[in-house]
């Protein structure tokens, strides 16, 4: 039985990180569409073009695009246990069609983990972590694009008993036993 699970959470909570921890234990494929987003750009095509400015202004790529990169990448038989999403969807009609397309394609999600941790650590994070789009301007747009439009999904995927509650704010290694331990009770 193959697993499908998401990782949700604000810019810095750690969710590329678990999911990349978790994906290299279990083979599992791991969709950040933050990183697809970037591969696109680096290697300069027709969609990372049209993308870049905004990634870089710390706003959200268009739900259309984001869309099309996600149905790609899950709708493909990867020979993997399954596969953990990260960074989508980040509103709630992303998350209407991440559902529309799981119907689709039969691979219902089975659990969500939701990584909180505090603003003044996430901003901290960023800071450190000085990425492109990890400057101070861009770093408040996010949060507050977070707060917005993403932190409505937490209810969200409360309501349709998804959700897995994780504490971000400790070391890495205690935060990813946390979740294994989650996921196999
Ligand atoms: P972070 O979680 O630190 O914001 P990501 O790598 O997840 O980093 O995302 C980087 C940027 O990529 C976002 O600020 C946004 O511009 C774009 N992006 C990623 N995922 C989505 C999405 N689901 N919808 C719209 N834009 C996205």
């Amino acid at each position: 039985m193959k697993k499908h699970l998401l990782f949700l959470g604000a810019p810095g909570a750690g969710k590329g990180t678990q999911a990349e921890l978790l994906s290299q234990n279990n083979s599992y494929l791991h969709l950040s569409t933050g990183e697809l987003l970037r591969k696109e750009i680096e290697i300069n095509t027709i969609l990372g073009r049209q993308v870049k400015d905004i990634i870089n202004s710390g706003e959200l790529v268009s739900d259309e695009l984001v869309l099309k990169i996600v149905r790609q990448n899950l709708d493909r038989d990867h020979n993997k246990k399954g596969w953990i999403l990260d960074g989508y969807p980040r509103n709630l009609s992303q998350a209407n069609s991440l559902n529309e397309v799981l119907n689709e394609i039969n691979q219902p999600l089975e659990v969500v983990f939701y990584l909180d941790i505090p603003e003044e650590v996430l901003i901290k994070r960023l800071l450190l972590r000085g990425r492109k789009d990890d400057t101070e301007e861009t770093i408040r747009t996010r949060v507050d694009i977070y707060k917005k439009t993403t932190e409505p999904l937490i209810q969200y995927f409360k309501d349709l008993s998804l959700l897995e509650y994780i504490d971000a704010d400790r070391d890495l290694k205690t935060i990813s036993s946390d979740i294994k331990q989650k996921m196999a009770g």
